[in-house]
């Protein structure tokens, strides 16, 4: 990591970086030339590879069907066969079962009952299903016109051909991934280490689940919304709970966090005229930006790296209020760790929806707002505001299936108008 460009480095290849005003798209583009991808790479049984990212290319060894099979069960026959006017009636040679082939030769004028999966006995390139052909004895007719040459025959490595490149490297391993590495034979494949992620609260006012609630404090929410989305990531968490804001707590913490993680995420503390000792503590340990950022929920942000000793780690300083702690995440967090775990960026499916109501926005900033999106009348995708928008309503979050993304230069949107939503779905 100490090679790495500096934090200045980076903000001079930024075009438009201002800390006091930065537009969501620049901070995005800062954190992605900042954050590092791990080093290692393990080894793991495809089982324990789901969620996990592919550190090299997986290349097919085989041909996927290994040979030309059926994809009916009913009758294999040769294309030249078939009559060009009227049915044809064929005699029947035997039988091919999946797993159990027909052996021996077909005769013109010959064809075999096969079974879906079956390999196509040698010289026949044509299934007819066997609801189309009529069984006499062991003669079957089939009628003109419901069948070609070619028809219902799945060509040897039409899935994969050997060689061929079965996955890129960079890919997070899906269901589907797992069953087409099972398909070539694989029973393990590289994928980069887990990352390791800490992360704390900090607040005086924040008390934890089985403490008295004295005046004036809150639960500490931001731990458990952070523990479930970094679940949901598939990184190693290192929950360090809450930590008291004093200079002595947070040093060591952040030296632990630093000592322990790749990343530490940090939620409270970092606002402008915050009295406490966070901020000081993270320069003091590290090279740290305080940002400002075009958005709503969510305008400030800590970012950089904090060290104990030579160790280091990227710092996410997010701040406390329990929905720009989600926003932010999701905006800045969520790419930057898929990046540190050796993720090719893909950007966030969105759909769009008209907005049952009208929205006021201001141009100049980045606004996430909470819907919930259903189908209207017409049957397209309509979505409705989940009332307060405040940012500390945690439960707009919880009610909400998306987030409205109203863009940094759109203005009031219109009763009726289409917006952008990011689904929750696969994501919170
Ligand atoms: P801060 O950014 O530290 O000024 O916090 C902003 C608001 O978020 C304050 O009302 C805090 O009480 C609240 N807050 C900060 N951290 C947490 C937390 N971990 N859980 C719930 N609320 C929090
Ligand atoms: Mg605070």
């Amino acid at each position: 990591m100490s090679a790495a460009p500096s934090l200045e480095q980076i903000a001079s290849c930024v075009a438009g970086y201002d800390p006091n005003a930065l537009p969501v798209a620049q901070a995005q583009e800062f954190i992605a030339r900042l954050v590092p991808r791990v080093e290692a790479v393990e080894s793991v049984a495809i089982r324990s590879a789901l969620g996990r990212v592919l550190a090299r290319d997986v290349v097919s060894p085989i041909d996927v069907p290994a040979h030309d099979n059926s994809a009916m069960d009913g009758f294999a026959l040769r294309g030249a066969d078939l009559a060009a006017d009227g049915p044809t009636t064929l005699v029947v040679a035997g039988t091919g079962l999946a797993g159990a082939q027909f052996e021996g030769p077909v005769p013109p004028g010959h064809c075999v009952r096969i079974m879906t999966g079956a390999v196509m006995p040698a010289g026949l390139d044509t299934v007819v299903p066997q609801e189309f052909a009529t069984l006499d004895g062991d003669r079957v007719t089939i009628p003109a016109g419901v069948v070609r040459p070619g028809d219902n025959r799945r060509l040897k490595g039409e899935d994969l051909a050997r060689g061929e490149a079965a996955l890129a490297a960079g890919r997070r391993l899906t269901p589907a991934d797992l069953g087409l590495l099972a398909s070539l034979g694989r029973a393990e494949v590289p994928v980069w280490r887990r990352l390791r992620v800490a992360f704390f609260s900090t607040g005086d006012e924040l008390r934890s689940i089985g403490e008295p609630l004295d005046a004036g404090c809150v639960y500490d929410s931001n731990r458990y919304t952070i523990w479930g989305m970094l679940q949901r990531l598939g990184v190693d968490v290192i929950d360090m709970g809450v930590v008291r804001d004093e200079p002595a707590a947070l040093e060591a913490a952040f030296r632990a966090a630093a000592a322990n993680a790749d990343a530490v995420i940090t939620s409270g503390g970092v606002s402008v005229g915050e009295a406490d000792h966070t901020k000081r503590i993270m320069k003091q340990l590290g090279d740290v930006l305080f940002w400002k950022i075009a958005m709503r929920p969510g305008r400030p942000l800590a970012i950089g790296r904090i060290a104990d000793g030579t160790k280091e780690a990227i710092l996410f300083g997010l701040p406390g209020n329990p929905v720009a702690v989600m926003v932010t995440f999701y905006a800045f967090v969520r790419d930057a760790l898929l990046q540190m775990m050796g993720a090719a960026p893909q950007p966030l499916p969105m759909l769009r929806a008209a907005s049952t109501t009208a929205l006021r926005k201001k141009p100049g900033r980045t606004e996430y707002q909470r819907g919930i999106v259903t189908r209207g009348a017409d049957g397209g995708w309509q979505v409705a505001i989940t009332g307060s928008q405040g940012s500390g309503i945690l439960r707009s979050m919880s009610v909400a299936n998306g987030l409205v993304v109203l863009h940094h230069a759109q203005g009031d949107v219109a009763a009726g108008e289409f917006v952008d939503v990011i689904p929750f779905d696969g994501l919170v």
